[in-house]
């Protein structure tokens, strides 16, 4: 229940309301930019953030900000979290959450599939820092099963996947970790919480980075955890305030303005991508289109069972990809050729399968090669639709393709 509001609130409620108060000098109706790095405290008010209680008054804005408070309330009311803590970006986010959780000779599994960034950082630093990590096909509930040891501290994934949209059924894994004493951890930033609500299906903490939907616009970097409030009380002291990496108040207000309309764009985003993918399933051109709301996906039963909206995330393949995509970079006029995902704005971008496989993502097993194959074929369009009128971004599409 939000503060001040005596009964339960809807989603589009949640993402307007939820963390704002109206200023009690000014009364301003919008939230205001709180900057200021330092805050005037009282005498006994103690040095030591171990002493910090949570509810203690402002201090320095690596320990906590207003503005940035009222963002974590807004993100935890969206995934039905105790609390929520703030970072200056998605990876920011993901390592504090795995530098709080796992310590030398613990063993982590790990999505095989998964953003580049946390895949690199798992088969290298992690591993010199002595945890041991697994890379495992988290949507196979048996290998996920096998690949679970006394010392499994955490499991962590992404569904749907960045960039293969392969989804992972949370509830099922989050029996598994909680059978192993292990906790889960759910990076659910394709999905996002008008989709999905890790938490409410089991799992301990779930990451988003802001940068995407969230914040909608391209134009903020961010991430954050959420989860309960005991552990993310430890993990703000462990990582936020320790290993510092936090979110400005700036960009905390601008994605914050970002959250509000967020629930209407995603039932936008979603309502595109669906015309815009049967657009591209029936393109000559077109071999292959993988996304959740389509019949055509291979785990479509359990995006309808998991997602309750297919965001707005599309991958598709051609014969020739790599000169499909220098064709394309250059006769679009409203797509952008560019990276990112998540913005108003529609994104393309080609990622060519082998070149992923040597950068990127370990795959050991024969199982774990052919299901990547299977989503990823040679290379994947990912393409990421935007809110402009559908018609023009399959207009748009039509003479790039041609
Ligand atoms: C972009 C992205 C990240 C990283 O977020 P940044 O804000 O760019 O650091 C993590 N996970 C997923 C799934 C992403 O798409």
């Amino acid at each position: 229940m939000l503060k001040n509001i005596p009964f339960e609130v809807g989603p589009n409620t949640s993402a307007i309301h939820a963390g704002e108060e109206p200023d009690p000098v000014t009364r301003a109706s919008a939230p205001n930019i709180v900057m200021s790095t330092t805050f005037i405290t009282e005498a006994d008010a103690g040095f030591s953030v171990e002493g910090m209680s949570e509810d203690a008054g402002w201090t320095y804005t690596r320990w906590g900000n207003p503005t940035v408070h009222q963002l974590e309330e807004k993100i935890a009311a969206l995934e039905g979290a105790g609390s929520a803590v703030a970072f200056g970006s998605g990876m920011s986010a993901i390592s504090a959450l795995l530098f709080h959780t796992l310590a030398s000779g613990d063993h982590a599994i790990v999505s095989d599939v998964a953003y580049a960034a946390l895949s690199e950082m798992t088969n290298e630093m992690l591993p010199r820092l002595g945890v041991l990590i697994s890379k495992v096909n988290t949507s196979d509930l048996s290998a996920v099963k096998n690949a679970v040891t006394s010392k499994t501290r955490l499991i962590y994934l992404e569904t749907p996947c960045n960039p293969i949209l392969r989804l992972t059924d949370i509830e099922a894994v989050a029996g598994i970790a909680h059978n192993a004493g292990a906790k889960l951890a759910v990076d659910s930033t394709f999905a996002t919480p008008a989709a999905t609500q890790p938490l409410l299906l089991g799992a301990d903490y779930v990451v988003h980075s802001l940068t995407k939907y969230l914040g909608g616009h391209g134009d903020a970097l961010g991430g954050i955890i959420a989860g309960r409030k005991e552990d993310l009380a430890g993990l703000r002291k462990s990582t936020a305030i320790r290993l510092g990496g936090v979110l400005s108040p700036f960009n905390a207000w601008l994605i914050m303005r970002g959250i509000a309309t967020f629930p209407l764009r995603m039932r936008a985003h979603a309502e595109n991508a669906a015309k815009v993918a049967v657009f591209l399933e029936n393109h000559p051109k077109v071999t292959r289109v993988i996304y959740p709301g389509l019949p055509s996906h291979p785990q479509y039963e359990l995006a309808c069972r998991q997602m309750k909206n297919f965001s707005g995330m599309i991958t598709f393949q051609v014969e020739d990809g790599p000169s499909m995509a220098k064709v394309i970079a250059e006769r679009l006029r409203i797509i952008h050729y560019a990276v990112s995902l998540g913005h108003h704005r529609s994104l393309i971008f080609y990622l060519p399968s082998e070149d992923l496989l040597k950068t990127s993502f370990k795959l050991d097993t024969q199982e774990q090669q052919e299901s990547w194959k299977y989503f990823a074929g040679k290379g994947i369009f990912r393409f990421s639709v935007g809110l402009e009128d559908a018609d023009d971004l399959i207009r748009d599409l039509e003479i790039a393709l041609k």
